[in-house]
């Protein structure tokens, strides 16, 4: 079911060897495009028709009603309750433990700078929902902005026929939880551009706006979602901030001989499940059990309820089996990869796992599967996809806050370090600014520098 690509006694960088999805978020950038720039111009009749053509929906309103949102709560189904409760309070406990304190820094008698971690104003965070519906991906945006102390938080999430075009019940029931009251019914790149821009349209005039509730546009934009998603947040990024890239899911598996291939077939379907571009990769130093895991793949595969879009996820030239010579091999491989996800099931794992460079997040043992972080670790599942690992981290407290610099000397350390500025500045031809320096001493013999 899955390629296989040997890379025992190779030693060329794996980086282009390795299973990737040839639709990436560059070409996808292209095709959404369009929609985005017309929601941008033309606000509400470009998301309506943009939700027509990729919902099959035609949308009265952008604004979920109030008590749509108590009535989602109301109704939610008890055990689920619970479930979304806990994993709130075990994502607090983590990211309440990610707020910053503002550091002072005498840098000379007289001369502070102090690091301000100051919230963004107003957010945006994205709530998928195509394939399936995520309610633990409200948790997971809303919880670190709140830790960080952001003001107003706005929720977008797709519409579903089901709940008669508003977002899926029990997204709206986690945004009740959370006391999050502002959700737009909207999803896919027309989402993202209406969290940008806001909907009224920049070229359609004040009055042809319409007199429902408009969505304001956002300082940052968080989330993940399908490639058309990441796509739309990658071309809004300047516009607005953005996380990372948290597209089509994966899962790299770090596993040897003594990894039992039950777990690791389960844990590569079960990212699997996601999307039919989610990619499933395991990395192992042993052929038995990659042999023991495709066996299993097919046995499981055969009995889980989204066959369909798992064999093609699997089937996919974005996953496989690598082989490696050794686990040091192994580890090379898994950090040229970057995973979102990376599981270690070997031998002392969290010693692997403490020398991994490029992950997402990394599962350590055989107690510690995907899935628990996706719900109830208190960790964060939103995270970077497609490499972006290398460079990003998931999101966070850290993702909603800016550290401003204050910078405050008095007039004896500013005339104590003068002179160099006037040098710097002579040395960079911008004479102007050490004229901006020497104007604050008063007599000819003061002035720094001569
Ligand atoms: P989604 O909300 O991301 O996308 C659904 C929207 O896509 C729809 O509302 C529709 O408007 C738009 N759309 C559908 N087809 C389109 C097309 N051809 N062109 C343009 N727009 C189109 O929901 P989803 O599809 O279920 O995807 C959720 C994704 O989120 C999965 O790929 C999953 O793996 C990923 N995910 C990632 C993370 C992470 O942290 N990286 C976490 C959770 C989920």
């Amino acid at each position: 079911m899955l390629n296989r690509i040997d890379l025992r006694g190779s030693h060329r960088d794996p980086r282009g060897l390795l299973p990737r999805a040839q639709l990436d978020v560059s070409v996808a950038v292209e095709r959404i495009r369009p929609t985005v720039e017309a929601v941008h111009q033309h606000g509400f009749s470009a998301i309506r028709e943009a939700t027509e053509r990729f919902d099959g929906m035609r949308l009265e309103r952008l604004r979920v009603p109030a008590e749509a949102i108590a009535a989602a709560a109301e109704t939610l189904d008890p055990e689920v309750r619970a479930a979304l409760l806990e994993s709130i309070k075990r994502a607090r406990r983590v990211h309440a433990d990610q707020r910053r304190t503002d550091v002072t820094t005498t840098v000379v008698d007289g001369g502070t700078v102090t690091e301000r971690w100051v919230p963004v104003r107003r957010v945006g965070l994205y709530v998928p929902g195509g394939l399936a519906v995520y309610p633990s991906t409200v948790v997971m945006n809303v919880v670190p902005a709140q830790e960080a102390g952001v003001e107003s938080l706005v929720v977008a999430s797709p519409p579903q026929s089901q709940n008669g075009g508003l977002p899926d019940s029990r997204v709206l029931a986690a945004c009740a939880l959370l006391g999050v009251t502002e959700v737009y019914g909207v999803g896919g790149a027309q989402a993202i551009a209406m969290l940008g821009y806001g909907s009224r349209g920049a070229a359609t005039p004040v009055e042809a706006a319409g007199d429902f509730e408009h969505c304001e546009p956002v300082d940052v934009i968080t989330g993940p979602g399908n490639i058309w998603v990441t796509a739309a947040k990658r071309l809004l990024q300047g516009t607005v901030g953005i996380d990372a890239e948290a597209g089509p899911t994966e899962i790299a598996i770090l596993a040897d001989e003594t990894a039992d291939p039950r777990h690791v077939a389960a844990d590569l379907i079960s990212q699997a499940e996601h999307d039919p571009l989610a990619a499933s990769v395991l990395v192992t130093d042993s052929p038995a059990l990659a042999d023991a895991v495709e066996a299993e793949l097919a046995v499981q595969v055969a009995a889980t309820k989204h066959g369909e879009r798992v064999r093609t996820a699997l089937g996919g030239e974005q996953s496989g089996i690598v082989l490696v010579g050794d686990l040091e091999q192994g580890l090379t491989v898994v950090d040229a990869y970057a995973a979102e996800h990376l599981e270690i099931q070997t031998r002392d794992a969290r010693e692997w796992a403490m020398r991994v460079r490029n992950a997402g997040a990394i599962f350590v043992g055989a107690w510690s599967p995907v899935s628990l972080g996706d719900y109830a670790a208190g960790s964060n599942h939103v995270l970077p996809t497609a490499g972006c690992a290398r460079h990003s981290s998931g999101l966070s407290v850290q993702s909603f806050l800016r550290g401003i610099h204050v910078i405050e000397y008095d007039e004896a350390a500013l005339r104590d370090v003068a002179g160099h500025v006037v040098a710097l500045a002579n040395a960079e031809d911008l004479p102007a600014h050490g004229d901006a320096v020497r104007a604050r001493f008063r007599s000819e013999a003061e002035q720094p520098g001569g």
